[in-house]
């Protein structure tokens, strides 16, 4: 399992604020709501580094290190699963390009991509948003746990079945490629 340590953000200390309506995945506080789309339009003030036609980039504006971004489609989706293809495309396109000007221009040599999907895994604006996280030191940017497990071989057999039929499904579903 994966843990993530964050910096405190206040948001987890307000938890009145929290939407209890928006999904059984997400309780986003309500200040988030549209949020990203506001600012992808223009009509909330942003950094901007980056944008065409589906995607947009921007400072984040608690940074866990010098550089860390943000990279957003424009069109509101809340979950990375929830992605259509061409979009996905557009963002993966533009994603190491982003990324390698954050490191040439902090001179970062090691970052994370980070993006998290529901409240159990850190998701706070509904909005799917890839960071971009330059690491320094050990000390700054992104904390990471990882608790990993030793699962047994059968276990990882039925799963792995499971998994690659289900994406096969999925494939014929939408006649995406993978
Ligand atoms: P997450 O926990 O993955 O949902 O991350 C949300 C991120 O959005 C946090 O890192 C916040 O600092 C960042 N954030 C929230 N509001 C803004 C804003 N107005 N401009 C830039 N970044 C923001």
């Amino acid at each position: 399992m994966n843990v993530l340590r964050r910096g405190g953000h206040f948001f987890f200390r307000r938890k009145a604020f929290f939407c209890r309506t928006m999904s059984d995945r997400l309780n986003a506080p309500s200040w988030a709501h549209g949020l990203f789309e506001e600012i992808a339009k223009g009509e909330a003030p942003s950094h901007k580094i980056y944008e065409d036609d589906v995607v947009f980039a921007f400072l984040d504006i608690n940074p866990l290190s010098k550089g860390h971004s943000l990279v957003i489609p424009k069109k509101q989706v809340t979950f990375l699963d929830e992605m259509d293809d061409e979009t996905a495309a557009s963002i993966g396109k533009v994603l190491p390009r982003i990324a390698r000007a954050i490191m040439k221009v902090t001179g970062a040599k090691c970052y994370n991509v980070l993006q998290n999907n529901g409240s159990m895994a850190h998701q706070v604006v509904p909005h799917v948003h890839f960071h971009i996280i330059p690491k320094y030191s050990k000390e700054d940017g992104l904390g990471v746990g990882w608790d990993a497990s030793k699962p047994l071989k059968e276990d990882v057999t039925d799963l792995k079945k499971s998994i690659a039929s289900q994406i096969e499904a999925e494939s014929k579903k939408t006649s995406g490629k993978i």
